[in-house]
């Protein structure tokens, strides 16, 4: 009787990973390109980090081959780690497509530097860049609160306000498209740096809390956890109209894109949970949920230093 086991064999042997190590687990590789200062990362699959370097090079100053220089240096920890690929996350202008960066304010050296092409020449692995702001939805999407989501809205706040999106698995960038701090939301609202007038980020960043609080008789230089900390009648109002001007942003993108979801990084933190569910109410009284998702408001428990890198290895994980 012949046995049953056919000579041909119609499964193939599962593919060896493509690594001179065979047997070492797989890891994805993240950078962070910022003026001054290159950070490189080892993480696991699930976003823990294993290894990490810097380098710093002198912002202004650096030539393209000071770059290389500090990249190299950085990029130093992938060595006998073999990542499966490296995601960069660059301060500026990217091009994507092409692995540029396209400009840095106050890095001359940045201009057109082809990021991912050096970082291919030193590791052999598959590299890709992204603007770091738009990164950090990618880093909630795979090893934060957005895990498993295909459509939710990762926000800034403190210093730096803006939205990123992910939409149906992709994220949203458009050549052009912006992060949302300069959303109009009062026609007749202080003048902003872009020059226009009213724009989200006049009333929902630090800078502006800080003013309300003093003009509030709070006291200068005041923070958000100081405020909540205190909590006597100024300064619960002055938090509730923080929250408020920081949900009018957050009703504009749910009424265009409804991602369901929105993840707060940054100064939110400092608000805590009365902070966090004023803005989902404001969000969900002013948004009518037929037909989409109630929506939701998390605060992200990431470290925010890493923030950046969670990112790159997300970009690479979407790229898989
Ligand atoms: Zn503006």
């Amino acid at each position: 009787m012949v046995p049953e086991r056919s000579p041909l064999r119609l499964v193939p042997d599962p593919v060896p990973e493509p690594t001179a190590a065979p047997r070492a687990p797989r890891t994805l590789g993240a950078v962070e390109l910022v003026p001054g200062r290159v950070r490189a990362a080892v993480l696991t699959m699930s976003g823990t980090v294993l290894d990490r370097a810097e380098a710093a090079y002198d912002a202004a100053g650096a030539t393209p081959a000071d770059i290389d220089t500090a990249l190299a240096r950085a990029a130093a920890v992938f060595a006998g780690h073999a990542p499966v690929g490296i995601g960069v996350a660059a301060a500026g202008l990217v091009d994507p497509a092409a692995g540029l960066i396209t400009e840095v304010n106050d890095v001359p050296a940045l201009h057109g530097y082809p990021v991912t092409e050096r970082l291919y020449a030193l590791t052999g692995v598959p590299v890709r860049v992204e603007h770091r702001a738009r990164l950090q939805v990618l880093g909630d999407r795979w090893f934060g609160a957005g895990r498993g989501r295909r459509t939710f809205a990762s926000v800034s706040t403190g210093e730096v306000l803006g939205v990123g999106i992910l939409y149906d698995g992709d994220v949203l960038a458009p050549p052009g498209g912006r992060s949302g701090a300069h959303m109009t939301v009062s026609a007749s609202g202080d003048p902003c740096t872009c020059g226009g007038r009213g724009c989200w980020k006049t009333v929902a960043t630090t800078r502006w809390l800080r003013a309300r609080a003093r003009a509030a008789g709070l006291g200068p230089d005041v923070s958000l956890g100081a405020l909540v900390e205190r909590d006597d009648a100024p300064a619960r109002r002055t938090v509730a109209e923080y929250a408020e001007n920081l949900a009018l942003g957050l009703v504009n993108v749910q009424q265009l894109f409804a991602p369901g979801l929105f993840v707060l990084h940054g100064e939110a933190r400092e608000g805590g949970e009365r902070f966090r569910s004023l803005i989902e109410e404001r969000l969900r009284a002013d948004v009518a949920s037929a037909g989409a998702e109630r929506p939701r408001v998390l605060v992200s428990s990431a470290t925010e230093d890493d923030g950046a890198l969670l990112g790159g290895a997300g970009l690479v994980l979407s790229h898989l």
